[in-house]
């Protein structure tokens, strides 16, 4: 049998604490403030912002949408990332993506002061994760698997984890938390040979590719866990994950959908950041 995740009742728990942790702050005289910097006219990015700024409003976090004309290149995005973590009223930064044409995310992000670095996009955030420091953020999406994960009380020392994707802001960060548990971690890409028979190694799968339907029946062991950050917009409206669901249920034992597994998780942590960089940051 294949138990579902419920990721919207994992991220209401995070906000529910979020929530918390900001009304004490406020009481203490301190509003979290997160900047969230949207660098071309995308309407997926405009849309991710304003679910964001519903997030925030409801955990009692200040949330403010910085829109770049579409005309904007690196050395705009960069000098405003830079302005933003030189403003002591702001706490907290995410730059959206995606980006101009040749702009690279780790290149801008490197302006993102770590400490208010809350989707860990800095080169700098990564390294200190694989280095294991404290202080930093991961990237919310790869928080926001260990945070499924740990929710559903899955073990992970000693166990066989496999990811699929190697990106800066999914496959390696999630490769990284999950190594810091303890799992014995196989990172695979498109280069890969026999990817299905990897996968089924894995007590553990990560799929974050960005191809739908990528991972079905061959790749999945009896029992395993299967987390699948895909979001892969589809040409009638709405979003496929990476995993074909429907040809893994019954195989994997726990599983998360897409929409309603990692993406709501992903948002409240963001927020969760957010409180923790006000926590974190120097009295004004
Ligand atoms: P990305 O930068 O395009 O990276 C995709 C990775 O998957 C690459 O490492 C690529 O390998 C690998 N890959 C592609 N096709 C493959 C194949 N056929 N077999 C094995 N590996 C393959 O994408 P991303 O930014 O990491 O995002 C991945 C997915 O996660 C997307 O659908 C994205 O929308 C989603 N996402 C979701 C959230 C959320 O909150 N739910 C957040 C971020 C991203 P190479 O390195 O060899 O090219």
């Amino acid at each position: 049998m294949t138990r579902l995740v419920d990721g919207r009742a994992i991220a209401a728990a995070v906000a529910g604490r979020t929530a918390a942790a900001a009304a004490a702050l406020r009481a203490a005289g301190v509003r979290p403030v997160l900047a969230v910097l949207l660098p071309t006219g995308d309407p997926g990015a405009a849309w991710y912002a304003r679910s964001i700024e519903r997030a925030a409003a409801q955990a009692g976090v200040d949330c403010r949408v910085h829109r770049l004309d579409g005309t904007a290149g690196a050395a705009d995005i960069t000098g405003r990332l830079a302005g933003l973590s030189a403003d002591p009223g702001v706490q907290a930064i995410i730059c959206q993506t995606p980006l101009p044409p040749g702009v690279s995310l780790a290149a801008v992000a490197r302006a993102i002061d770590v400490a208010k670095d809350v989707d860990g996009a800095s080169p700098a955030s990564l390294g200190q994760l694989a280095a294991g420091l404290p202080g930093t953020f991961a990237p919310a999406t790869a928080a926001a698997v260990l945070e499924i994960l740990h929710h559903e009380d899955v073990a992970l020392r000693g166990r066989r984890a496999v990811v699929v994707g190697r990106s800066t802001v999914a496959g390696k960060p999630i490769a990284l938390l999950l190594l810091a548990e303890d799992a014995t971690v196989t990172v695979c890409h498109s280069r890969t040979r026999d990817l299905a028979a990897v996968c089924r190694e894995a007590e553990v799968l990560v799929v974050a590719a960005g191809r739908a339907g990528l991972i079905g029946p061959d790749h999945v062991a009896p029992g395993a866990v299967v987390i699948d950050v895909g979001t892969n917009p589809q040409p009638g409206g709405g979003l496929a994950g990476d995993v074909d669901s429907g040809a893994v249920t019954g195989i994997a034992g726990l599983l998360t959908p897409v929409p309603g597994g990692v993406g709501p998780v992903t948002t409240a942590l963001l927020i969760e950041h957010t409180v923790a960089a006000t926590r974190a940051a120097p009295a004004r």
